[in-house]
């Protein structure tokens, strides 16, 4: 294509309102624009990125043989109501109604759509397994739409979804999505772990997270180097370092105004490592003392799960009512209030508050001052060790690009999405649901391949193959050469991009760099009379100087390397 006939609107300028680096590099290099908050217009060069991303699904969801269908994004109520949805979730949903007054709501995703067809269209254990997958649009009214395209209220996503007659087959229709997510993040060039992770709204008790290491993501992982080992942190397991090996006598120490488990560890020049953070909780309207090692948080997603409730801290008035003393002076010691202490406190750590103000106890021994109900309950962090072989862990922020999930019948129960088995029993199919966001994959491959010049795009999902630069068109020699290179790999079925604009070299050369495209062929006056012309990395900034004599044969075979 020809740049002066394509929508480039590219900025010298910073935008002031942008913040991660692909929201910036693709607002800077004119491929998005923003409408409204996390409503975004994806010019030509977005455009082709997204196609050529969800090429790469669909190919990798055909080999899986999942089949490609479409549903609406217009939703009925009741489905929603069905599954229980429609009450649990709040203001993330757009509800609208009818001209008839009928409730209605746009497409979060499409579990509910897609099991009410399940329970029409499959009968008998003959039907199975289905995998359907579409690329269709998600509204969702998102807390804090960010980072560009990384999070919007609209957005598209390819998403799968599983049909078996039993956990054996859910287990092998994971198992492909699995394989075939690895294929289509490998080929779109990202850098990637697949990690645990909480299924959280989905339901379901098995699920994985894809998640791009990049510092604009929102996501945290633990990972173990050693073993593999990769979770997100809101599952993640890990084993604390070792604690203080200090003892001390059972005894009441004065700590006038020491509140905060740093201020007392310095007050009494002991390490935070031996201290009992004691934080009151309130779950299902009753409290829970949850205990955690000085240096260590509490996890709320694990105790909320312990404890099959919501969790939220108690405020100051209730800590007060409940156990009658200030907060900050809070401990375990002779309480009558349900206890959940993380694992590593039985193996002694011993200082912790009185319940008397100003006043903390040192060589407090568990289960002999205070029982408790031993769990894990908190955040692994970079540093700890890992559960499985006691290597240090590290800790890294990433992008979720796609998850994968083992429903079960949490959606088929609720639908009456049935089979009939051989015998002829009503048997409810067991499900599996898979997401990827193409323009987090996009953005996640700005994040990993930039430089201060722009974008460095991964061959496989460039808007384009080649960039070809004439520095000057207005040379008959150049023009010659310039358009015969770009029709003829044009023909050979390549995607290329000629700079035709009559603009100085130096503002060629900035946006090529600024929009990524991986090779630039600069055909320049000079080098036309020494018979070569020059192909550029934009990775490296590497040339090659290719011969005039049959410059196909070289460009193509870089190209495709
Ligand atoms: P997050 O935790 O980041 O909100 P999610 O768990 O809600 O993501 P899913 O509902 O599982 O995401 O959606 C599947 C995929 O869709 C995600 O892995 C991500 O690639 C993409 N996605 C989800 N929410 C958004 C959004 N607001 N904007 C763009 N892409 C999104
Ligand atoms: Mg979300």
């Amino acid at each position: 294509m020809q740049y002066s006939k394509l929508l480039i609107p590219t900025l010298r300028e910073t935008p002031s309102e942008a913040e991660s680096i692909s929201h910036i590099l693709m607002l800077r290099a004119g491929y998005i624009r923003q409408l409204a908050s996390g409503l975004y217009i994806y010019l030509p060069l977005a455009w082709r990125v997204i196609n050529k991303i969800n090429k790469i699904i669909k190919e990798e969801m055909d080999a899986i043989g999942a089949q490609e269908l479409s549903m609406p994004v217009l939703h009925p109520a009741e489905i929603w109501q069905q599954t229980g949805r429609w009450y649990e979730i709040s203001d993330e949903m757009f509800r609208l109604k009818d001209r008839t007054g009928r409730d209605m709501c746009l497409a979060m995703t499409h579990e509910e759509v897609m099991t009410w067809l399940a329970s029409r269209e499959i009968r008998s254990y003959r039907d199975l397994p289905q995998s359907w997958y579409q690329f269709q649009t998600k509204m969702r009214d998102e807390t804090r739409p960010k980072s560009g395209v990384l999070r919007t209220r609209e957005f598209i996503m390819k998403d799968s979804y599983s049909f078996d007659a039993d956990e054996k087959g859910l287990d092998i229709s994971y198992e492909n999505h699995a394989r075939a997510y690895h294929k289509i993040f490998t080929r779109c060039g990202l850098h990637y772990y697949q990690v645990e992770s909480d299924p959280g709204m989905m339901g379901g008790n098995v699920s994985h997270e894809f998640m791009a290491p990049s510092t604009a993501g929102e996501d945290e992982i633990i990972l173990c180097k050693n073993c593999g080992y990769t979770a997100n942190i809101e599952v993640a397991q890990s084993l604390p370092d070792s604690g203080l090996n200090e003892e001390f006598e059972f005894e009441e120490v004065y700590t006038p105004n020491q509140r905060t488990v740093q201020e007392v560890a310095e007050f009494l020049n002991v390490s935070t490592k031996g201290f009992i953070k004691s934080l009151l909780y309130i779950s299902d309207s009753k409290p829970v003392l949850a205990l955690v090692r000085g240096d260590q948080e509490v996890h709320e997603k694990k105790l909320s799960k312990i404890l099959k409730s919501p969790v939220r801290p108690a405020n100051k008035e209730e800590v007060f009512s409940i156990l009658n003393v200030e907060a900050g002076f809070i401990g375990p010691v002779g309480h009558s209030i349900t206890i959940i202490a993380d694992e590593i406190l039985s193996k002694g750590c011993c200082i912790s508050g009185a319940n008397k103000k100003d006043y903390h106890i040192k060589g407090i021994v568990p289960n002999k001052h205070f029982t408790a109900n031993w769990q894990d309950i908190h955040v692994a962090k970079s540093g700890d060790l890992c559960i499985h072989c006691k290597s240090v862990l590290q800790s890294e922020r990433v992008i979720e690009v796609g998850n994968i999930f083992k429903l079960g019948t949490k959606y088929s129960l609720p639908l009456k999405a049935f089979y009939l088995n051989q015998e002829g029993a009503e048997i409810p199919i067991v499900m599996g649901s898979y997401g990827i966001g193409p323009a987090r994959i996009a953005a996640s491959a700005i994040e990993q391949n930039h430089d201060k010049d722009g974008i460095i795009w991964p061959s496989s999902i460039a808007p384009f193959d080649l960039h070809i630069i004439p520095l000057n068109l207005k040379d008959i020699n150049t023009q010659k050469i310039a358009y015969n290179i770009y029709n003829s790999l044009i023909s050979s079925g390549f995607d290329v991009l000629i700079d035709d604009r009559d603009e100085r070299p130096g503002v060629k050369f900035k946006d090529a760099d600024l929009i990524g495209i991986p090779y630039q062929l600069i055909v320049g006056e000079k080098a036309l009379k020494q018979g070569f012309i020059e192909l550029k990395s934009r990775k490296t900034k590497e040339v090659t100087k290719i011969d005039l004599e049959n410059p196909f044969e070289k460009i193509i075979g870089l190209l495709k390397s």
